[in-house]
């Protein structure tokens, strides 16, 4: 048997990867890479928790579990990306965005317009901007 095949079998009815897998693989080889260049052992342990949480995840035969543990990184990532305001980030290439100077609310408007007069949805000031 190849090699290829007999892994398809160890795997059948486990769990693989998925979001939170590829997360702590990439935590875990980021921390193990900081290692290398720091004498820090709790960056060695970081790595070494990481890792093999990884690899018993993948290999798991509980795979509802999993794929709650799975849902819940995904419902923790959504907050975090909410509250950092990281989906900006996504939104850059189309949109700017401006502090109203009266009330200090985020507004977004379409990049590439040149001087334009942004209205505040919220306290309805008029600013002009270059976007
Ligand atoms: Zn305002």
């Amino acid at each position: 048997m190849k090699f290829r095949d007999k892994f398809q079998r160890f795997m059948q009815g486990r769990y693989g990867t998925d979001d939170l897998g590829k997360f702590t693989i990439y935590a875990g080889m980021i921390f193990c890479i900081l290692s290398l260049f720091t004498r820090n052992g709790i960056i060695n342990i970081l790595a070494t928790i990481f890792l093999v949480i990884s690899y018993v995840r993948m290999f798991s035969r509980k795979i509802y579990k999993r794929h709650a543990e799975n849902q819940k990184y995904l419902a923790m990532k959504n907050k975090v990306v909410h509250a950092l305001h990281l989906e900006r980030l996504g939104q850059m290439k189309y949109y700017c965005f401006f502090k109203c100077p009266t009330c200090k609310q985020t507004v977004r408007v379409p990049r590439g317009k040149g001087k334009i007069k942004i209205h505040c949805p919220k306290c309805h000031t008029d600013f002009i901007k270059k976007s």
